[in-house]
């Protein structure tokens, strides 16, 4: 199924292996606040160093714009990483020229070293050949295993696996695999459920959604745009009224392709968006001029509910509501726990994606009940667009 070369191919035993990772982790001053990515890589990089390879890995870290930055060092991350990996990582403090290749140089096979942020030169996001040839001086094979770095052609996700023997990593696989089975060919029917705050930032996503979806769900804020653009008055709320025309030709696509759109029919309210306001639930006809709509009421989500139950696949990106705040919570939790509890009675696969849905379902206390949850942002977002990505189309050349 896979098109792209995996670890199962790749000869790395005593090889200099440069494995590109992502450790753009959250941190405070130098402190890193969250493990979740430093996790999903060790997998990865212990089967390398378990075959024998020098691993060398590759990561950016924040937006230093070509130059270094001391605030964006990469070094508290080798640290955390050691002890994670239960083995020294060492560190080096450019990611080319002397300081790398002298490190690099020194390798046993086996060992485990972080070079600096790649974005410290210019080259990296301009995907410079000079660059580029650089860092793959340092290596014998490239294994790319961040995937949330993948919708970017840069010097160390794109321009590096055309330079050397490249496979995907670990974790850069189970993604594709996911995705293929959300997206790629899925068992039918696919509903996808499509949420958050503006349509204006996910036009492309309904766009092929559309096109590939049996049904789709649009919740959040997004869906006030769609219902005023079909004539209801949504007071207050949320709402691109400029975009009532984008909305209306993407309900004609549907129409068009037979994908069934399913929009709020009822909807909670209230006059103030914080927690603890008074709340009401109303027909989506029936929105007072002086209130805004906040969450999907409980006849949406009965029907939200019946396509999950209809459906062998669910694709999901963006929350129902405002759900940080309860009670606008509620048709989020209840969907995420309704496609979890599916899912464990291996009746649907479900792929979920993107900040705000990851905290939702982590929210729920489902995001392990789910087929995949990605962590990827925007390259997540970009394979919902249905767009082609540099770093994963490079891997299948
Ligand atoms: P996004 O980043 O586009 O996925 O949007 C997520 C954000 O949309 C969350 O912070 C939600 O609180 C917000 N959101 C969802 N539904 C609504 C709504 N009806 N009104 C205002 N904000 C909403």
């Amino acid at each position: 199924m896979t098109e792209f070369k995996t670890l199962d191919d790749a000869d790395v035993t005593g090889k200099r292996v440069l494995v590109r990772v992502d450790l753009n982790v959250p941190m405070r001053d130098g402190v890193v606040t969250d493990r979740t990515r430093i996790e999903r890589i060790l997998p990865t990089i212990r089967e390398i160093a378990e075959k024998g390879g020098r691993v060398i890995l590759l990561a950016h870290f924040g937006r230093p714009k070509g130059k270094p930055n001391p605030e964006m060092s990469l070094e508290p991350v080798a640290g955390v990483l050691s002890e994670m990996l239960g083995q020294p990582v060492g560190f080096a403090d450019d990611c080319v020229g002397p300081v790398a290749a002298g490190i690099v140089e020194g390798l046993k096979d086996g060992n485990v070293v972080l070079l600096e942020n790649t974005r410290f030169h210019a080259g990296e996001e301009k995907n410079e050949e000079d660059f580029v040839t650089a860092l793959a001086s340092l290596g014998d094979v490239f294994v790319n295993d961040a995937f949330s770095a993948a919708h970017r052609a840069h010097a160390s996700t794109e321009g590096l696996a055309r330079h050397l023997p490249s496979y995907a990593g670990r974790t850069m696989q189970a993604e594709l695999e996911a995705l293929e089975k959300g997206l790629g060919a899925p068992k039918r029917p696919v509903v996808a459920i499509v949420g958050g705050a503006k349509v204006s930032t996910k036009i492309d996503l309904l766009q092929n959604l559309v096109s590939r979806v049996d049904a789709l769900v649009i919740g959040g804020g997004m869906a006030n745009t769609f219902l005023a653009a079909q004539g209801v008055a949504v007071g207050k709320s949320l709402c691109e009224h400029d975009l009532a025309e984008t909305a209306r030709s993407i309900l004609k696509a549907a129409g068009k392709t037979g994908c069934e759109i399913v929009l709020p029919t009822d909807a909670v309210i209230a006059r103030e968006f914080k927690a603890g306001a008074a709340s009401e639930t109303v027909d989506v006809n029936s929105v007072p001029e002086d209130a805004m709509i906040l969450d999907a009421g409980p006849k949406s989500v009965e029907t939200v509910i019946a396509w999950l139950d209809k459906a062998e696949t669910l694709v999901w990106n963006g929350p129902l509501g405002a759900f940080e705040i309860e009670p606008f919570d509620a048709a989020t939790m209840a969907a995420a726990r309704h496609a979890a509890m599916r899912t464990k009675a291996g009746k649907l696969i479900s792929v979920a994606g993107g900040g705000d849905t990851v905290a939702a379902l982590n929210q729920a206390g489902v995001a392990g009940d789910f087929t995949y949850v990605s962590t990827a942002g925007g390259a997540f977002l970009e394979w919902m667009e249905g767009k082609a990505l540099p770093g994963v189309e490079v891997l299948k050349a």
